[in-house]
C-alpha cells in the first residue's frame, strides 16, 4: 500500500526515521511520498526519497510560509530535482492561521500551479477555512492540465463534489476515522472508487486507534480499513484500487 502523504522530514523522525520507514515495509507497505512544505523541508524530502528505494518526495511552498516565497528559487528546486520527484505541494490556501494575507497566498499558490503546469506535475493541495477562493482559483485553470489532488479531505460532502466535477482527487487522513468527523465520513463513504486514495499526514494526524499519539507511515492501513468498513467492501480490494489511483495519479511504477 501507498502512503501519498507523509512528513518523514519532520524532526520528530529525526531519532528513528530508518526504524518508521522499516516498520512501514515490514507492515506490507509499498510506497511513500515525503512531502515538503516549505524550502528546507522540501530539500530534506529530496534527501530522504534520494536515500531510500519506493520513497518519492514532492516540493511545495505551503500557505503558511507564502510571505518567504521567490520564484527563482523555488524554480531551481525544480530544475535540481532528482528522478524521485511526483508533484508540488503542499501548497494552497489557509485562512485559519491567517486572513490577512489573503491576496498573497492566491498570488503564491497561483505561481506554484503555473510551474507545475510548465513542467507537467501534479499538484498537492492543502486547504483550510479557504473553500470559495480555492474554487475561484481552480476554475481559472479549468480545464486543468495536470493532476490536483485536495490533500487531508476536511469538506462537505457537496465541496466534494464541486472539486471532482474540476477534475480534483481526493486524499483521506486518519481523520476520517474520527468520531466526530460525520461530513468526512459521508464523503468516504459516497465518492467515486477511481476518486481518491489515502495518506497518514504523519507525524500528525494518527487515526485510531492511535489517535494523539505520533503518526507515522503504517497507520495509513487503519485509515483503509475503516473506509474499506465504511463502503462494506473488503478492505485489500479497497487498497489495490486506490493504490492503483495514486500510481496514476503521481505517475509512479513499482510491484
Ligand atoms: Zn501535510
Amino acid at each position: 500500500m501507498i502512503d501519498t502523504h507523509c512528513h518523514l522530514n519532520d524532526s520528530q523522525f529525526d531519532n528513528d526515521i530508518d526504524e518508521v520507514i522499516n516498520r512501514f515495509f515490514l507492515s506490507g507497505g509499498n510506497a511513500m511520498i515525503c512531502v515538503g512544505a516549505d524550502l528546507s523541508s522540501s530539500l530534506k524530502a529530496k534527501m530522504v526519497a534520494d536515500l531510500n528505494d519506493n520513497i518519492y518526495y514532492t516540493i511545495g511552498i505551503h500557505p503558511d510560509d507564502c510571505d518567504t516565497f521567490d520564484l527563482n528559487e523555488f524554480e531551481d528546486l525544480i530544475l535540481t530535482k532528482s528522478d524521485k520527484l511526483v508533484a508540488i505541494g503542499e501548497i494552497g490556501l489557509d485562512y485559519y492561521h491567517n486572513k490577512t494575507n489573503k491576496a498573497k497566498q492566491i498570488e503564491v499558490f497561483s505561481n506554484q500551479i503555473n510551474l507545475a503546469i510548465k513542467y507537467n506535475l501534479p499538484i498537492v493541495i492543502h486547504c483550510r477555512d479557504a473553500y470559495a477562493d480555492l474554487l475561484e482559483v481552480l476554475k481559472k485553470y479549468s480545464p486543468l492540465k495536470i493532476g490536483a489532488v485536495m490533500h487531508c479531505y476536511s469538506g462537505s460532502l457537496e465541496f466534494a463534489n464541486e472539486l471532482l466535477k474540476l477534475g480534483v482527487k481526493i486524499s483521506f487522513t486518519g481523520t476520517v476515522t474520527y468520531k466526530n468527523a460525520v461530513k468526512v465520513k459521508e464523503v468516504a463513504k459516497n465518492i467515486p472508487l477511481d476518486s481518491f486514495f489515502f495518506e497518514t499526514d504523519a507525524p500528525y494526524l494518527a487515526p485510531e486507534p492511535n489517535r494523539g499519539k505520533r503518526n507515522e507511515p503504517k497507520y495509513v492501513f487503519d485509515t483503509a480499513k475503516y473506509v474499506a468498513d465504511l463502503r462494506g467492501i473488503d478492505a485489500k480490494e479497497l487498497i489495490r484500487i486506490t493504490d492503483a489511483n495514486a500510481k496514476k495519479f503521481f505517475n509512479i511504477d513499482f510491484i
